[in-house]
């Protein structure tokens, strides 16, 4: 007898788990009409303690991992290698017929090299996006992601594009819309207050949050120190509410900002991170993914990099690209306060059904019959 086949499932870091669960929902979905497919769930540990792991999988419903490779801190060559050669073992003892990885993590990279290596085919979500930017991590994760992938679920066609470009046939690039943004949608009416929306007197509309976690704004003190200094004088008294990435709280430590308005947490579940980023009068940051989610509540965003992998958040939601140079941060929260902020649109196909798009491919590559239920629009 045959068994059916298997396909691996990644996740290493806090941006993974929100993009993977769609895909774990729209495949027990598929199992449950009775179609013959089986998937592993792998999480790398890249991300390990609760704040930026365990947290999302109680929230967002994910099943226990079937495989944690625990591979834990470390440098990223020494975190892609010990990836490598514990994701090598696995598929050493069982060969799965796909590897689904997702984002720009270095557990994205490290899984899809290994897998190729042994002759897994791999499909990559999120794939074709580029900043452009060498000096950031997720950019060269990306490049040599791409590099390597078969099948290609596209976010927005920014990304079609760009994979058109280098040479990337059609047939292998599936524009299915965005599965961070399907997790919104579902999880948005559970969204849940953290403690200090009331601890620090929140109203909504009437407070900032800010992230920060690129090692290019969070590594050096000075650089820091600088952010912060113009992100409090530009809150002009309104209370900032700032998560803080592990990587972030060591340099904050050394630094030691403090402001009345300023509230430091640690990183928030994800339930109560949206609660208040869905309230909050703008959010300014440095993430990706948040500026997806920004725009698609259509709140303000203002974002601290120079580049963007994401420009239809620019060029159609709610998110503009600050630079750099934060004393650039004052023009636009002026325009903010003076009630001038563009409104925003969502882009084509984030409507809530990625996660179904993709399995139905999914199934189709693997020959497996996906049951008669009706499809994703
Ligand atoms: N997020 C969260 N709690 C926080 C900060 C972020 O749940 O304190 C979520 C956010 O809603 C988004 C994801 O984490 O879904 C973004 O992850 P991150 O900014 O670490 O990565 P990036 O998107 O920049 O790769």
């Amino acid at each position: 007898m045959t068994s059916a086949p298997l396909i691996d499932l990644i996740a290493g870091a806090r941006p993974n788990f929100m993009k993977i669960a769609p895909i774990i929902d729209a495949l027990q979905a598929a199992r449950a009409r009775g179609a013959a497919v089986r998937f592993r769930l792998v999480h790398t540990g890249q991300h390990y303690d609760r704040t930026m792991s365990g947290s999302f999988f109680e929230q967002l419903g994910l099943p226990d991992p079937d495989v944690n490779l625990e591979v834990g801190s470390g440098t990223a060559a020494e975190q892609t290698a010990a990836i490598m050669t514990r994701y090598e073992q696995v598929l050493l003892r069982e060969k799965s017929a796909l590897c689904v990885v997702v984002g720009d993590v270095t557990s994205t990279m490290a899984c899809a090299i290994t897998a190729q290596k042994l002759g897994v085919p791999v499909a990559h979500v999120e794939g074709g996006l580029r900043s452009g930017d060498w000096s950031m991590p997720e950019e060269i994760n990306r490049l040599v992601t791409d590099a390597i992938t078969n099948y290609f679920f596209t976010t927005t066609e920014g990304a079609n594009a760009q994979l058109r470009s280098n040479g990337v046939g059609g047939e292998r690039i599936f524009f299915v819309g965005n599965t961070m943004i399907d997790t919104l949608l579902k999880h948005r009416p559970r969204f849940q207050a953290p403690p200090v929306w009331t601890h620090a007197g929140l109203r909504p509309q009437g407070f900032l949050v800010l992230t920060l976690h690129r090692p290019a704004n969070v590594d050096d003190e000075d650089r820091l120190r600088g952010l912060m200094a113009e992100v409090m004088r530009g809150a002009c008294g309104r209370p900032v509410v700032f998560p803080v990435h592990p990587r972030t709280a060591k340099t904050l430590q050394r630094i030691g900002v403090t402001a009345p308005n300023l509230h430091l947490t640690e990183p928030l579940s994800y339930l109560e991170f949206n609660f208040l980023v869905e309230r909050a009068q703008a959010v300014i940051t440095d993430s990706g993914g948040v500026t997806e989610e920004t725009t698609v509540l259509g709140v303000p965003c203002l974002t601290l990099r120079d580049t963007t992998e994401r420009p239809e958040t620019v060029a159609l939601g709610t998110n503009e690209l600050i630079g750099s140079d934060p004393v650039a941060l004052h023009p636009y929260l002026e325009k903010l306060y003076a009630g001038g902020w563009k409104r925003g649109a969502i882009p084509p196909r984030w409507d809530g059904f990625a996660g179904e798009r993709i399995v139905t491919h999914l199934l189709e590559r693997l020959g497996v019959s996906s049951g008669s239920v009706e499809s994703a629009p």
